[in-house]
């Protein structure tokens, strides 16, 4: 149950937007990238086979393509890619990706607002770039997941958002993320953390649509927010797996209420931006 599926590497942490709430690109160590290192990195299967390629933005690195082909050539079955999207747009560029090796994309998307989307990553026309990605990546038969990053400006257009992806592209899997408030822009401006139990009551609608239409989605078991907060809310959580080389820091913890749950052996903890507002879930829901 606890067998590590996955490896995850990050080519880089620059990117081609300035999402409100990343601090991809602030005080990166470029040497954290180099090729040898991501390289060797990548070589380090021990018996994996799928790979998730991370940043920053995976589309800005130039060795990209390269990298894709020595995880195929090194085994990894699946090769999957968290993206921004926007260069997909490039209809040669998607095509070459796709020739190297990539075999599934996950497209981070924030609203179906073009105004408001390009407000969000601060790069006008992204919003558009990303859904001209999207169409080319499916028209190559590469996978799309669309990752909708949950945050106090969104939280009330998920459900619209999933029906709108369904409806123009036919997407069948979403990734549903809660801020992850770890950074330094977050920390300035904590109001971009979302209401928890308000923003659970939206992604129930999205769910139960997705439920409707036969759409899978799934919500990162070891993400922002720990699982007994969906579990309560009754939104299931994918099961347990642990990831090769993950970024997980030590700003997770365990509390009293942690102290009998049957899933304290997967999960990694409450962050201490969203700890309160858990706990007063638990705290008042489990004792109903
Ligand atoms: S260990 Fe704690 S935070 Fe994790 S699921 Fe259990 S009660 Fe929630």
């Amino acid at each position: 149950m606890d067998k590590i599926s996955t490896k995850r590497i990050k080519v880089t942490s620059e990117c081609n937007q300035d999402c409100i709430f990343c601090d991809s690109n602030v005080g990166s160590d470029p040497a954290l990238y180099s090729m040898r290192r991501v390289e060797s990195q990548i070589l380090e299967r021990n018996g994996l086979t799928r790979l998730n390629i991370t940043g920053g933005e995976p589309t800005i690195c130039s060795n990209l393509g390269e990298y894709i082909k020595l995880a195929k050539k090194a085994g990894y079955r699946d090769i999957a890619m968290l993206t921004n999207g926007n260069r997909f747009s490039e209809k040669k560029y998607a095509s070459q990706i796709k020739k190297s090796g990539l075999t599934e994309a996950i497209i981070s998307v924030y609203h179906y607002d073009s105004g408001i989307s390009d407000a969000l990553s601060k790069v006008k026309g992204s919003f558009q770039q990303k859904l001209k990605g999207i169409d080319n990546l499916i028209n190559l038969g590469i996978e799309v997941t669309v990752n909708i990053v949950i945050f106090s400006g969104n939280y009330k257009a998920i459900p619209k958002l999933v029906r709108f992806l369904h409806s123009t592209f036919g997407i069948k899997l979403f990734a549903f993320s809660f801020l992850e408030p770890n950074c330094s822009k977050v920390a300035a401006k904590p109001d971009l953390i979302p209401d928890l139990e308000k923003s659970m009551a939206y992604l129930a609608k999205a769910a139960e649509y997705c439920k409707k239409n036969k759409l899978k989605y799934f919500i990162p078991y070891n993400g922002a927010i720990p699982p007994c907060i969906f579990k309560i809310n009754k939104l299931k959580t994918i099961k347990p797996e642990k990831i090769a080389g993950t970024d997980f820091d030590s700003s997770r913890h365990y509390y009293s209420v942690c102290r009998n749950c049957a899933d304290r052996k997967y999960c990694s903890g409450i962050l201490k931006e969203y700890s309160a507002e858990c706990l007063d879930i638990l705290r008042s829901k489990r004792t109903k």
